[in-house]
């Protein structure tokens, strides 16, 4: 069924709902992390790295962890979005597991040789639209909520992963 540009998917919707119950109606960007975590089982870390021209941000499903990149040198807005935004493909599953199939590094073979790895995955084919919009929306989203976030700690300690799949 075709869906207008200005149609929050069902997914962005369901995913949205799950991180409101699961967080607070707002949360800080590590408790996303910590629960992005959770349900990836693996930890969710954060890189700034010179990257390729036209690439801002990345995110890679490595062995031991899921790492987002984001160009070194960004104004501090500019990055929380690319997170947020790669954080989002995380949550809608856009992101496999591992990224290179049973020749899935670890972090520290990934770091040895990044630029290999990073331009392996830009010859990949890639998110569709449908996908970048939904992360696009998602990410506006998380975008408010962690901005409007004022207290010290959300939710997410008390309702610890409860189960969103
Ligand atoms: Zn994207």
């Amino acid at each position: 069924m075709a869906t207008s540009p200005n149609t929050v998917s069902e997914r962005v919707r369901t995913i949205l709902a799950c991180l409101i119950r699961e967080l607070g109606p707002t949360f800080q960007l590590k408790d996303l992390t910590l629960f992005v975590s959770q349900c990836r089982g693996k930890l969710l870390r954060f890189d700034e790295v010179p990257l390729p021209p036209g690439v801002v941000g990345t995110c890679i499903a490595l062995a031991d962890v899921d790492l987002i990149t984001t160009r070194s040198g960004l104004d501090t807005l500019l990055r929380l979005q690319s997170q947020l935004h790669e954080v989002a493909h995380l949550l809608l599953q856009d992101v496999p597991r591992l990224s290179f199939g049973p020749d899935t590094p670890n972090h520290a073979t990934f770091v040895a040789a990044r630029e290999q790895y990073i331009a392996a995955t830009r010859r990949g084919p890639g998110f569709d639209s449908a996908q970048e919009l939904d992360a696009e929306l998602l990410a506006a989203m998380l975008l408010e909520i962690v901005t409007a976030h004022t207290g010290s700690s959300s939710l997410f300690p008390q309702t610890f992963f409860s189960g969103c799949r």
